[in-house]
């Protein structure tokens, strides 16, 4: 990708967009600088060539990937520059204008215009929500030390690659995916690396303890000690932290502490539009929100799943490049339905991770195992009882490749299977279904 993808100094001037200056709305704007910003653009162009383009953007870097900053660029395998979804010359021949390092502040959807960071106000014939999320700050004593770092952004990144040395004491607060990418990278620079987690395993949330504790024997297996069931008091240090103070008194020495409790969708402009949101932007299956002429896509868009016959959010890399594409599709006036079935993947160590399905928050779900965990290949199956077996609610497997289409495929047709087939592995998984008595 371009070396210069940071310069921004073309496109954050106070002109205004070609179709401005003739006094026109600007065919499509785009607002968010993430996965879902780029996509949009490419699902626009594949029915309209020549519509006018702006991304507003408030970080001041060309629209990039994130899955990266805690894997491959985190452990130096991988330049930054690897996650930028199209370099500064494909957006030129897009015919995109970039507005980079600009917050978009005000919408009025009534007057169909956007005002920006700085004063300039568009003017939009439609318009695309792809805010994403932000961390959830750390609300303890102390924790606005030097070295209590966080990880969304690029320069986060790059600040917390310059700290993973050897020997260095890295606490990560919350075993969540964050915290456990990071620990691994972590591993890899030689740092030590403590989690504490106030559940009693990590990524219990999604998981469930059964499949969380496998998360935590191969931290443990790599190094890693895990404090579970141990909440934060306060981050001590004289400017700079050197240690974390749990709620049962103990002082975990730091030299940088990482925070992963969580992320929360970017709705603030949305909801000063009087858009409608509940746990980020309400849309419908066309990725189109409450307000005419207005999208929304990513992480920050609750979208309405026709499959699993509910409003959904995802904070995952797939549904930002699929959303994306699909919003930009359905803002160009192509017919759009989306309807994936949710998906995520994760790195860390020698495993790697696909996870496909939807587990309604207090859904009292058990777990199916196809394979032996300890071997680091195996298969999970989150179902419910329905009829003569069991429906599968979500399938991941880890290190057994070239399977999430069969689960995905489970999910999607509801399908009923016993459970006994799912779990042998002797079964294909292709033939779980035909189990069925
Ligand atoms: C470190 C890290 C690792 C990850 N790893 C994985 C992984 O392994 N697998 C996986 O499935 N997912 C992963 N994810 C999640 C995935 O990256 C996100 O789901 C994805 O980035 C969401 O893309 P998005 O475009 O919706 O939003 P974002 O990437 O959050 O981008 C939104 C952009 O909009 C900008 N913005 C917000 N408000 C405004 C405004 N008012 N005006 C202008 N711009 C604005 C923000 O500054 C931001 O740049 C990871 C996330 C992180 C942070």
């Amino acid at each position: 990708m371009s070396s210069d993808s940071t310069d921004s100094s073309e496109s954050t001037g106070t002109e205004g967009t070609d179709a401005q200056a003739a006094g026109e709305r600007t065919a499509y704007v785009i607002v968010g600088g993430g996965l879902a910003a780029a996509k949009a653009v490419e699902g626009i162009r594949e029915s309209d060539p020549t519509g006018s383009i702006l991304l507003v953007a408030q970080e001041d870097r060309l629209p990039y990937e994130r899955p990266p900053l805690s894997k491959g660029v985190l452990k130096g395998e991988d330049e930054m520059d690897t996650a930028f979804t199209h370099d500064r010359d494909w957006y030129a021949e897009q015919h995109v204008e970039l507005r980079l390092g600009t917050a978009a502040t005000v919408l009025d959807t009534a007057k169909h215009e956007l005002t920006l960071d700085g004063g300039d106000v568009v003017g939009y014939e439609k318009l695309l929500l792809a805010t994403g999320s932000a961390p959830r700050a750390l609300d303890v004593p102390g924790a606005d030390l030097d070295g209590v770092l966080y990880l969304r952004e690029m320069q986060e990144s790059e600040a917390l690659k310059a700290r993973l040395t050897d020997g260095a004491r890295v606490v990560l607060i919350g075993a969540g995916w964050i915290g456990l990418e990071v620990a691994a990278a972590a591993r890899h620079h030689g740092s030590s690396a403590t989690i504490i987690e106030p559940q009693a395993a990590p990524l219990l949330g999604v998981m469930g303890e059964q499949v969380g504790g496998y998360f935590a024997e191969l931290h443990r297996g790599h190094g890693v000690e895990l404090r579970l069931g141990e909440g934060v008091e306060r981050i001590e240090g004289d400017g700079r932290v050197t240690g974390v103070v749990t709620k049962s008194g103990d002082t975990v020495p730091a030299d940088v502490v990482v925070v992963g409790v969580g992320i929360t969708p970017n709705t603030g402009l949305a909801e000063g539009a009087g858009i409608e949101t509940d746990n980020g932007i309400v849309t419908d299956p066309g990725l189109r929100t409450s307000a005419e002429g207005v999208w929304a896509a990513g992480d920050v868009a609750n979208w309405r799943s026709t499959t699993l016959d509910t409003n959904v959010r995802v904070e995952h890399w797939a549904n930002a490049q699929d959303g994306g594409l699909a919003a930009g599709r359905s803002m160009a006036g192509q017919d759009v339905t989306y309807d994936p079935i949710p998906f995520f993947f994760s790195d860390q160590y020698d495993i790697g991770l696909e996870y496909a399905g939807y587990v309604p928050r207090g859904t009292d779900a058990q777990v199916v195992l196809r394979g032996e965990p300890s071997s680091n290949e195996f298969m999970a199956f989150w179902v419910v009882p329905e009829g003569e077996g069991v429906r599968v609610l979500a399938g991941m497997h880890v290190n057994v490749w070239d399977t999430i289409d069969d689960v995905q495929r489970l999910v999607r047709e509801h399908t009923v299977v016993d459970p006994a087939r799912l779990g042998d592995p002797g079964v294909p998984l292709g033939e779980v279904a035909a189990s069925t008595a």
